[in-house]
């Protein structure tokens, strides 16, 4: 584990400020992003939150923090389905190893399940005559990646929306591409509920607290 220093370079303290101003410290176990863990590269996890209403949270990163999006359905292994993804504030790398319960009265109150877990491949940056890195697909509202988790696998892609969903500017599309992880009826959401660190359930997560 790592503390930053001030003359350390992208330091994430400006982009975490919306995500430490919702949360008291002293009262969730949720990471302070105040320390990062060693050496993680194209780190992505989706995150199963059981709060006010039941979603996954998809976080890849960017830089030194993971942007985030709420996907309420979750993600699909179909290409035909689109679903809603919400743009969120950017979590600290720490917040991908976190499962537990986040108090209830708290910001996010309820459970989170380390739904799916791996890294990703920026399929931009190869494409001749495009060469977009994470930070411009995210800028321009395009992101085309590959996911190596331990459920999910293969394109995946998110598209900025103008206002459809009723999310307004933060709204975004979650997309299977259409390769040979594409499977109409594999639907992990549905049939791999269970999580990828530590095998339990959700009530077994809420549980051992
Ligand atoms: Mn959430």
């Amino acid at each position: 584990m790592v503390k930053y220093s001030h003359n350390q370079k992208n330091m994430p303290e400006q982009k975490l400020k919306k995500y430490a101003a919702k949360r008291d410290f002293k009262r969730t176990s949720e990471p302070s992003g105040k320390r990062r863990p060693a050496k993680m590269k194209n780190y992505f996890v989706i995150q199963k939150h059981d709060a006010t209403n039941l979603h996954y949270d998809l976080r890849l990163q960017i830089g030194n923090v993971l942007a985030s999006w709420a996907v309420p359905k979750g993600p699909s292994t179909d290409p035909k389905v689109k679903h809603l993804a919400i743009r969120v504030e950017d979590h600290p790398l720490a917040y991908g190893d976190f499962e537990g319960t986040i108090p209830a009265g708290e910001y996010g109150g309820g459970t989170v399940m380390v739904w799916d877990k791996g890294t990703y491949d920026n399929l931009r940056v190869a494409k001749p005559g495009d060469g977009a890195d994470m930070e411009k697909s995210l800028r321009q509202g395009l992101i085309e990646i590959r996911l190596n988790g331990k459920k999910l696998k293969g394109g995946y892609n998110l598209i900025k929306t103008k206002g459809f969903g009723g999310a307004g500017k933060n709204s975004w599309l979650l997309l299977k591409a259409k390769d040979e992880f594409a499977h109409a009826k594999m639907e992990p959401v549905k049939h791999q509920p269970n999580s990828a660190k530590s095998g339990k359930s959700m009530k077994q997560i809420a549980k051992s607290i």
